[in-house]
């Protein structure tokens, strides 16, 4: 079984991943983390899967048109950075087809992946968001014990390759978790960067010894090199999620990278895993 990883990123300022329900000043931006992951993933000659805001694609016209034409996919995360699960279905559509269009302004031609804002999306806002002419998503979780994710039945679809579904035209990507006791222990996100190295890169041996395709989600926040900017009255758990690990983030990622190498795992992007046959493999 060949072994795939794809680097994706949710392309996000730090307000939207931490606050996105707060009215937060939003002046200073940290999307410099962005530039970051590029680079880095620049040196290695890597492709990786980008999941932009809507409201910031104007910011980011001339960047996100550029890592386009460099052979990085570009998809939609939503207009803002609510989670679905939280909005009637009818304004969820209309914000998500909102989203969709700019995007599809920006770069000049359709976009066709997706995932949802904080993985908060059920049955009900899964089909609406496909009935938006999307052909692959990447919001499907092993079941979590945190309630702000949202549960994703893929009844219908069928598990073509380890870890990816199909149904008709349409392909899931599971972000990679691994089982530890009874959780689901996300391998991407804020987690490498908070968790203790050894216990993260632990499980993420564990995990790549599967072989299984490995899909690592991250932020501009997680890899910036500025400070967060002040927040008044975000609580001990906000703080520690924002602060924690931050300095060593960019060494952790460099890190992971090189795990993927060692363990004989070829990088792709989720638009090139959607094109492929796997029925030869
Ligand atoms: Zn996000």
């Amino acid at each position: 079984m060949k072994k795939y990883a794809v680097i994706s990123m949710d392309v996000e300022d730090w307000y939207h991943s931490y606050f996105p329900e707060m009215d937060v000043d939003r002046s200073e931006s940290l999307l410099d983390g962005l530039d970051v992951a590029l680079d880095i993933m620049d040196q290695k000659n890597i492709k990786g899967s980008f999941f932009v805001v809507g409201e910031i694609a104007d910011q980011l016209a001339d960047k996100i048109r550029g890592m386009d034409a460099n052979g990085h996919d570009i998809g939609c995360h939503n207009w803002t950075h609510l989670r679905p699960v939280t909005m009637p279905v009818d304004e969820y559509k209309a914000q998500l087809l909102h989203a969709k269009e700019k995007l599809e302004d920006v770069l000049g031609h359709e976009v066709v992946g997706y995932r949802a804002p904080a993985f908060g999306i059920d049955n009900e806002r899964f089909d609406a968001m496909r009935s938006c002419g999307f052909r692959f998503d990447s919001s499907k979780l092993k079941p979590q014990k945190s309630a702000k994710y949202g549960v994703l039945d893929l009844n219908g679809f069928e598990e073509i390759y380890p870890c990816i579904y199909r149904d008709g035209d349409f392909t899931e990507f599971e972000v990679s978790t691994q089982k530890i006791g009874s959780m689901n222990m996300l391998l991407g996100g804020g987690y490498i960067r908070m968790l203790p190295w050894f216990f993260m890169k632990w499980m993420t041996r564990r995990y790549l010894k599967t072989g299984r395709p490995y899909v690592m989600y991250i932020h501009p926040i997680d890899l910036s090199r500025k400070p967060l900017p002040h927040v008044d009255g975000i609580g001990l758990d906000r703080y520690l999620r924002t602060h924690v690990g931050r300095r060593g983030m960019v060494r952790r990622f460099r890190a992971v990278i090189r795990m993927l190498e060692d363990a004989g795992y070829e990088f792709v992007t989720f638009e090139q895993l959607r094109r492929m046959d796997f029925a030869e493999q």
